[in-house]
């Protein structure tokens, strides 16, 4: 199909294309987030005008004038997903769709224009299609990076009459080299997340600057990551920075915290809630105290702890460091649920396991 035709983009083939044998040995070992493809997608958004410009072009830096919105307010945001090279050399994306609904409502919070879906999903599809070549094979994924932010050259404090919308690609290797490995969280106690009323659900740029330094402070704790509180009472246990929860207790029950405003709706923790409803498990969205978790790590009555998103997919934990000593998750090194899960989703994900709910679209 001449993709060039059919679609509302208009496609300028990038003429300083990475050779064939330097891109192989970028993807040998790419890393995340390091290597970037040739091309990006970009649209404009204008007050009065609406979206324009559709344009798959070379990927090149911006011009931005010192003014530019988005430097001095933050009006930003983004999603994560990723491109597989499926068995049969096909290529898959895991429910981009739901991508597409939460960028619009993340707009929404974010006083921005919502990119209709069909745009989104066509603007991934055409950076995909002509990137493919940049598609590691077996284990490895290309990571997909849409983002929109305030471009108008303006200081005063209103939402930006003017928006840019990009994608770029990122050649990601296996998240975990040699298989995944328990992580080690450290409890932040002085800084929160998200607050009610606050962004917490909305995928910006400014939520992860706020958890920045709560994640230094984990990394200075000889922790992988931080898992925050809740912010007005110091509780319950809401997310990672970048990654929701999940607790597996010893009748094969499993507790996630529920969403309401101060968590990210993931789209890996809603599949999981599906995937274990599925394998029978009894599945709860409720609160659960930080104490509960300690009291329940060492009664045995807590026997899995796994984080989960796009880029790890799930991840069991393993140690939880806190001001108030440490604790350890069954044998410290995940469990049969989490193993189980993370199996079924990869595999639905990379087309070995049958995908009854149609999770999976073809590229
Ligand atoms: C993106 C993100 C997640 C995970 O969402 P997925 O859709 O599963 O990738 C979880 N928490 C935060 C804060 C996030 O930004």
């Amino acid at each position: 199909m001449d993709v060039e035709q059919k679609s509302r983009f208009t496609v300028n083939r990038s003429s300083q294309a990475v050779a064939a044998d330097q891109r192989a040995i970028l993807l040998a070992d790419p890393g995340f987030g390091r290597v970037f493809t040739d091309h990006m997608v970009t649209i404009r958004y204008t007050e009065g005008q609406g979206w324009h410009s559709h344009k798959v072009g070379p990927r090149e830096p911006f011009q931005m004038h010192p003014a530019c919105a988005v430097l001095h307010y933050a009006q930003e945001i983004f999603e994560g997903m990723k491109a597989y090279r499926l068995n049969d050399g096909q290529i898959a994306m895991f429910r981009p769709e739901e991508n597409a609904r939460r960028f619009m409502e993340s707009a929404e919070r974010m006083a921005m224009p919502a990119l209709p879906q069909d745009l989104f999903l066509e603007a991934v599809a055409e950076l995909v299609k002509i990137d493919a070549d940049w598609i590691p094979e077996g284990e490895g994924s290309l990571y997909l990076r849409p983002f929109l932010f305030a471009s108008e050259t303006f200081l005063g404090v209103r939402p930006s009459n003017e928006y840019i919308f990009c994608v770029i690609a990122s050649p990601a290797g296996a998240y975990f080299k040699g298989g995944s490995k328990a992580v080690t969280l450290w409890v932040s106690e002085h800084y929160s997340r998200a607050a009610r009323g606050g962004t917490g659900a909305a995928k910006c740029g400014g939520n992860y600057a706020a958890s920045l330094i709560a994640q230094k402070e984990a990394i200075g704790h000889g922790c992988d990551q931080v898992v925050f509180l809740d912010a007005a009472e110091n509780k319950w246990v809401e997310e990672l920075g970048g990654m929701n929860v999940f607790f597996v207790m010893d009748d094969g029950s499993l507790v996630t915290p529920p969403l309401g405003g101060t968590i990210l709706p993931g789209i890996t923790r809603a599949s999981i809630i599906d995937l274990a409803r599925a394998h029978g498990h009894d599945v709860r969205e409720e609160p659960y105290s930080f104490t509960q978790w300690r009291d329940d790590a060492a009664s045995g009555r807590l026997r899995e702890a796994f984080a989960c998103g796009t880029a790890a997919v799930v991840t069991a934990i393993g140690t939880v460091k806190s001001s108030g000593g440490d604790f350890t998750i069954g044998n410290g090194d995940g469990g049969i649920v989490t193993e189980k899960l993370r199996a079924q989703l990869t595999g639905i994900q990379r087309g070995t396991v049958t995908d009854p709910a149609g999770w999976v679209h073809i590229v």
